[in-house]
């Protein structure tokens, strides 16, 4: 059968089911051969490996994916695409789909059933309004990934990578750069989509680390001071903290943890790097399990 990344295959199927691009779902379609092995490449699959595909679409990955893995399975939740997929997938016996919205999907189970709890693969032409709690739910949710490669807008690969000194840095980069190694496998532009999407696009791998990054005590309450200095971005790491009330200390013991971190008072948060947040968040653990204990 001829592959869906010939346009003119993937314009004959969607006239043929008639099918509508939904917007909400954030449907632009792969039709370049070059890119997609470049996804594949990128993610480094091989023949023992369990791919997750989210969003296949009409399969067009999905296609080079079932030829590169040992078994796929793919989560997609528009059902009109169901049957398409019956069709474009027919010749290929190691791909299940699944009907579901991804973040409904227990991916743990689907991991021990399918790979027998060995690290997955995430292999992903992203819908765009959701790339950010599709990526850290697979990373808070502990399920076991070797990496997880993903078409994602430009702007979000390039916060997802940069550190402190750039425009772009933030509670992303620091998030993904906690649980991972990115590394940007290609730039695609627009004309490489149908529809073309508004924005421009990059194919970025993030490599899970074995253990995080770096060790803190309390993660929740490291990443809540990462949010609560990037919330008022403008203002002192001091004036972040305090103004969320998030954390039961007084200014002066902002004050104190900050300087005990080795950091000056003055210093914003966007100048720290995830070393510096983590050692501020075991010294912040302290003085709050100190204050419980007045
Ligand atoms: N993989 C295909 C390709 O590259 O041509 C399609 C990629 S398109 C950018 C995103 C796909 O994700 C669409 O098929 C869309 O219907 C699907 N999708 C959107 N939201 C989803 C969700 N919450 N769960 C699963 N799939 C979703």
């Amino acid at each position: 059968m001829e592959k869906l990344s010939n346009p003119q295959k993937t314009i004959e199927t969607i006239k043929k089911y008639q099918f509508n691009f939904q917007k909400k779902f954030g449907q632009n379609f792969l039709i370049d051969e070059h890119v997609i092995q470049k996804i594949i490449n990128g993610a480094q699959v091989t023949k023992d490996d369990f791919v997750l595909e989210i969003g296949p679409g009409i399969g067009t990955m999905t296609q080079y994916l079932a030829e590169a893995a040992r078994e796929v399975a793919a989560v997609e939740i528009d059902k009109k695409l169901i049957p398409i997929l019956g069709e474009t997938l027919s010749e290929y016996d190691n791909v299940t789909i699944i009907n579901e919205d991804i973040l409904k999907v227990d991916i743990g189970a689907l991991a021990l059933e399918r790979n027998a709890g060995k690290p997955i693969k995430v292999v992903a032409n992203l819908p765009y309004y959701i790339t950010t709690p599709i990526i850290m739910g697979l990373f808070e949710s502990h399920v076991p990934i070797d990496n997880i490669t993903v078409m994602v807008q430009k702007e979000v690969a390039d916060r997802m990578k940069v550190g402190p000194g750039s425009k772009d840095y933030g509670a992303l980069s620091l998030a993904v750069q906690y649980y991972a190694k990115p590394y940007l496998v290609a730039n695609v532009p627009a004309n490489c989509f149908i529809p073309r999407p508004n924005v421009d696009s990059a194919v970025i791998r993030l490599t899970r680390h074995e253990s995080p990054a770096v060790e803190v005590e309390d993660e929740t309450l490291m990443f809540n001071m990462i949010r609560a200095s990037f919330n008022q971005r403008r203002k002192t790491l001091q004036n972040g903290l305090k103004n969320s009330g998030l954390f039961p200390v007084s200014k002066e013991e902002i004050i104190e943890v900050i300087k005990e971190a080795g950091l000056p008072e003055t210093v914003r948060g966007e100048a720290l790097t995830l070393e510096q947040f983590a050692r501020l968040s075991n010294l912040m653990n302290k003085k709050i399990n100190n204050n419980k204990k007045k």
